[in-house]
């Protein structure tokens, strides 16, 4: 392992030293494939390129995906528009801030029957990235992880993708077969796998990571035969729990390991749920590795004459932070998953699109999952539906001239807690933040990246302003439109949520 960190090492050097730039035009000169690679909780320390930009230790083992992301630009600063899955998902799809049209919950599990729930999802009056992409004639692709609604208005099917496969919950067991026997099924991580609606009954020993990845590169093989562009959004559901590394992976990984029945991880001693959630995100590597040859060789005769990867933009990142008590590492940032601290929205990303995207690069500046939506339309040369609001930015140039695309505008996140709300705001280096009804802090991310030493005593007349910006933006949000758990539905009608004037108020 020592001796992958020092290539890692080496690679990383050089791609510094090649800056980037000068030599990009200012637009792509075709419309690019896209393949956007979504993992789930994710920790920020937690894939190789990113400890070695923070100069963070790690265990983990992620050569094909560090070499990926060195070889294209990283991106420093890359938010998610909301700490936990579904609203992250529902933002990064749409375009749009899951609370302006009622997404900031996660849907219920579906197993729990709760009334009219399961008919919820992302409301169709949002036009979703992959219906703009599809009407731009791509052959569009979901593989995995859904979590935007289950029933047929919400469906992948309906919603701009052609092809789907996976599943439409919030996770799922690894190995697939195991549950499929279960009768009745109690939670969504239960439910059969399916293809484009249909259940599909996995074969004993299939692994969830890797037939993702093989269901993934068997549409981009026929999206290659295609005459138009494909477009691949790929959401393994790693490595988010039940933590079930594969057995194979943890005995290659862990030699001294000894073998567990798959479970949920609640009685694994620490060592064992890192050892898994390290062996989780190593199959997500070796998925990585299997999609580059696919792009480097689509008909796999080990001639390369028919490449694509010159033509097809990958983009890599995590639907939130990582979550500690699973094994995750966020380090240096403070708190995880479902925190507006940095360490639950601020995530791992790099794109990559030789001679396009800058090669050994590091991008400084701010950007937004949300950015993803424009930025995709606009290599695509999609048309955005007259009255589609879009809350992200197109970023490309400004990604190719090093720019910050949004200056002083100020950011938000929001999560509701029972009683109150957990608020972020982010003008320039400067971050207020608010866990329910605490004392507002200031945070300097450029000095302090761990937030921990509080401005707000010297910045008051700023503390003032955000709050004031703040306030404003929440009156264009509205309540949740689904709740997941029925005490969570009685909590927001008993306490007088959302409590806007007091959340932002100094008090
Ligand atoms: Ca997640």
């Amino acid at each position: 392992m020592t001796q992958r960190i020092e290539l890692f090492r080496c690679i990383i050097a050089a791609g510094f030293l090649t800056l980037p730039g000068t030599a990009q035009s200012e637009s792509s000169p075709t419309t690019p494939n896209i393949v956007l690679i979504f993992l789930d909780d994710l920790g920020y320390a937690d894939v190789g390129f990113n400890a070695e930009l923070f100069g963070v230790e790690t265990d983990v083992v992620t050569p094909n995906i560090d070499a990926l992301a060195t070889g294209g630009t990283i991106f420093k600063q890359a938010y998610v528009a909301h700490p936990f899955c579904g609203p992250s998902r529902m933002a990064l799809l749409s375009g749009r801030m899951p609370h302006t049209f009622g997404g900031q919950k996660n849907l219920p599990d579906v197993a729990k029957n709760l009334e009219g729930y399961n008919e919820r999802g992302l409301p169709e009056t949002e036009i979703m990235m992959s219906t703009v992409l599809q009407d731009a004639g791509y052959y569009t692709g979901c593989i995995g992880k859904w979590h935007i609604g289950s029933s047929k208005p919400f469906h992948p099917n309906s919603r701009g993708f052609d092809e789907f496969y996976g599943f439409t919950g919030g996770g799922h067991h690894y190995y697939p077969s195991l549950t499929d026997k279960v009768e009745p099924k109690v939670n969504d991580y239960q439910f059969f796998l399916e293809k484009n609606g249909e259940d599909i009954m996995s074969p004993d020993g299939v692994y969830l990571t890797d037939t993702l990845t093989e269901e993934a590169i068997n549409f981009m093989k026929t999206g290659i035969q295609k005459e138009e562009p494909f477009f691949l959004y790929l959401a393994y559901n790693a490595p988010h729990s039940p933590l079930h590394g594969k057995t194979e992976d943890l005995q290659y990984l862990y030699p001294d390991h000894e073998p567990a029945t798959p479970g949920n991880g609640v009685n694994f001693q620490d060592y064992e749920r890192r050892q898994n959630y390290v062996a989780m995100i190593y199959a997500v590597d070796r998925g990585m590795k299997s999609i580059v040859d696919t792009l480097n060789d689509p008909d796999g005769d080990g001639d390369s004459s028919d490449t694509v990867m010159d033509n097809t933009l990958i983009v890599f990142m995590s639907d939130n932070g990582g979550k500690i008590r699973q094994g995750a590492s966020n380090a240096p940032l403070q708190d995880d998953k479902g925190s507006t601290l940095e360490g639950g929205i601020r995530v791992p990303m790099f794109m990559h699109w030789p001679d396009q995207v800058p090669g050994g690069h590091v991008f400084e500046h701010p950007v937004l999952s949300l950015d993803l939506y424009p930025t995709f339309a606009g290599l695509a040369n999609a048309d955005i539906p007259e009255g589609k609001t879009l809350d992200g930015k197109d970023i490309w140039n400004d990604l190719l001239n090093g720019q910050n695309p949004r200056g002083d505008e100020p950011v938000f996140w929001l999560r509701h807690h029972g009683v109150g709300n957990e608020v972020s705001i982010r003008q320039g280096n400067l971050k207020a933040y608010r866990k329910i009804f605490g004392a507002w802090r200031i945070y300097d991310l450029s000095a302090d990246l761990t937030e921990t030493t509080d401005l707000a005593g010297e910045n008051l007349e700023l503390l003032d302003y955000l709050l004031g910006k703040g306030y404003e933006w929440s009156q264009n949000l509205i309540d949740p439109q689904w709740h997941d758990t029925a005490a969570g539905k009685k909590n927001w009608e008993e306490k007088g949520m959302p409590n806007w004037k007091k959340t932002f108020s100094r008090r």
